[in-house]
């Protein structure tokens, strides 16, 4: 069985796919990054108000790319206007929307951390500007 050195776990949508291609390109992970392409990435992990079914298949998803690949990085991906999150219009604030993720993200990095500690664990936010290129911001 052959290695790969990352896993990504980001939401599916479509419009970041352009963005997260060149994210990918600019880390050096093309080809040596397995991809978890999921609605909402983390959240049904982080939510406790999520189906325990939805949690289970995002976990096991890392799981077998942690078991199969050997890898050592994992980057944890939201993004802002997440549908799955009822998209900004959800949120009071630009604010109130960034710490939703921030939280999220922190809550799927310490179940992951517990289950794997030597994994490294990379927190990031996408976002799209006017002209919808996307962006990256890292948490941590
Ligand atoms: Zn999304």
């Amino acid at each position: 069985m052959s290695h790969c050195k990352s896993l990504l776990v980001h939401c599916m949508d479509f419009r970041f796919m352009k963005g997260i291609r060149g994210f990918l390109d600019q880390n050096n992970l093309t080809g040596d990054c397995d991809l978890v392409s999921i609605a909402g990435a983390m959240k049904s992990v982080s939510d406790p108000d999520a189906p325990i079914s939805e949690k289970e298949f995002v976990l096991k998803q890392i799981g077998l790319s942690h078991d199969l690949h050997q890898i050592k990085h994992l980057i944890l991906m939201h993004h802002l206007d997440c549908g799955a999150y009822g998209g900004s219009s959800a949120f009071e604030s630009i604010e109130a929307e960034h710490e939703r993720h921030l939280a999220d993200l922190n809550k799927g990095r310490d179940i992951l951390k517990a289950k794997y500690p030597e994994l490294e664990i990379k927190l990031v936010l996408a976002k799209l500007d006017e002209n919808a290129d996307v962006s990256f911001e890292y948490l941590d």
